[in-house]
């Protein structure tokens, strides 16, 4: 029976791996949140065979009367053919704009008992923490005009870059805030590192502007560093712990996050929250996609969804201690050893969960 004055976290599966990850998180928040309220919805390519859309108007105003939701992954062959405003894709996007969460989160913590899985050496990756903040709902994946056209019978694709001096600062400010929180003192950028391509592009050059300015004006005593995104990608395979807090846009914060995740050992072990204005509930997901190629057959890694949960708990839901205990049953149930495919062992989905709860 649900409490009236209860918070809920609504549980958007999606497709693919997302259904049989977000059912391991589900179970984990059951225990250490046995009274949050957990609801379950539909979007992406799960929305679109239901209701003819990614994403319906009913899911998105549910979602903003929740205080947290939860998603798995959307998208897979399955839908590679509807038109591009009903891929499931488009439902993910749809619900990021709708609650306007554009600062999007991206820890890549390297587990200690993991850090032989990274790609990189081991010395590199021992002890690495970066929190890279992304901006998510502006930028070239949203900027009009976007299109494909012929011209003097050539075909010819138009995406925009665009941002204003709001979009810039609000989730600038984030990153100054977090940096402040995580207290760094050693490596080479131990505040905020911002990127972007000033050398070349317009946005780049009113991004690193207003970064400066905002910097300046209230957060002067967090330490700021800029660099060209390409040199960014660079400086991540070869020195990653010099990095506190990473901040870039929507398109140059994707690819860079993806790069920081080989750094951690799996892409199934990576979280993230995207968060808005105070009141407006967060949306967490896994770093990873639907993963067709082992969708059904149990072998997903289940961390980075529940990893998510634990970010919904903390920064959501006000529940540190229910966040902490999550924390430290993932950090154990990986230095016993529990380690699915993905991580060169051989649980299953269901039994690296397992893992997890005996340590809860
Ligand atoms: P992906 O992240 O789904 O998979 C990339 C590789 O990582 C695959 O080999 C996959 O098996 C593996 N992998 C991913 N998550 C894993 C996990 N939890 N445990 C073990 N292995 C894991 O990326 P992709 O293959 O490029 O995309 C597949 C589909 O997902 C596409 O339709 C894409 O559009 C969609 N996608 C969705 C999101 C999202 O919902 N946020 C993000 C990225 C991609």
């Amino acid at each position: 029976m649900v409490q009236p004055n209860s918070q809920t976290l609504l549980l958007l599966p999606g497709d693919g791996i997302g259904p049989e990850v977000t059912a391991e998180a589900r179970r984990v928040a059951e225990i250490v949140a046995p009274d949050l309220a957990l609801e379950d919805g539909l979007l992406g390519g799960a929305s679109y065979d239901a209701h003819g859309e990614p994403m319906t108007a009913a899911t998105l105003a549910r979602a903003k009367e929740c205080d947290a939701i939860l998603m798995g992954a959307v998208g897979g062959p399955k839908w590679d053919n509807v038109p591009r405003d009903k891929r499931p894709e488009a439902g993910l996007l749809g619900m990021r704009k709708g609650l306007d969460v554009y600062a999007n989160l991206r820890p890549a913590y390297c587990f200690p008992a993991l850090a032989a899985a990274s790609a990189l050496r081991t010395e590199l990756v021992e002890g690495l923490d970066i929190l890279i903040v992304r901006e998510l709902t502006s930028g070239v994946y949203f900027g009009q005009p976007k299109m494909i056209e012929t011209v003097g019978g050539e075909r010819r694709a138009v995406d925009t870059q665009s941002y204003t001096t709001g979009e810039i600062r609000r989730v600038a400010a984030r990153a100054f805030e977090l940096a402040r929180g995580r207290k760094r003192t050693s490596g080479k950028f131990p505040g905020v590192l911002s990127c972007e391509k000033s050398n070349v592009m317009e946005t780049g050059v009113l991004w690193r502007e207003e970064v400066t300015r905002l910097h300046k004006e209230q957060y002067s005593d967090v330490r700021l560093d800029h660099m060209l995104a390409d040199a960014a990608a660079m400086h991540l395979v070869k020195a990653p712990k010099d990095i506190n807090v990473l901040l870039a846009d929507n398109l140059f914060g994707d690819i860079l996050s993806d790069e920081a995740s080989m750094l951690t050992g799996s892409i199934g072990m990576l979280p993230s929250a995207s968060l808005g204005e105070p009141g407006v509930p967060g949306l967490y997901e896994p770093v990873h996609g639907s993963a067709p190629d082992i969708a059904g057959k149990g072998l997903a890694n289940p961390c980075a969804a529940i990893l998510s949960l634990e970010m919904a708990l903390r920064w959501s839901l006000n529940r540190p201690e229910a966040a902490d205990r999550v924390w430290k049953a993932v950090d154990a149930a990986l230095s016993s050893g529990a380690r699915t495919a993905d991580l060169g062992g051989n649980l299953t989905t269901r039994q690296m969960t397992d893992a997890i709860l005996k340590h809860l």
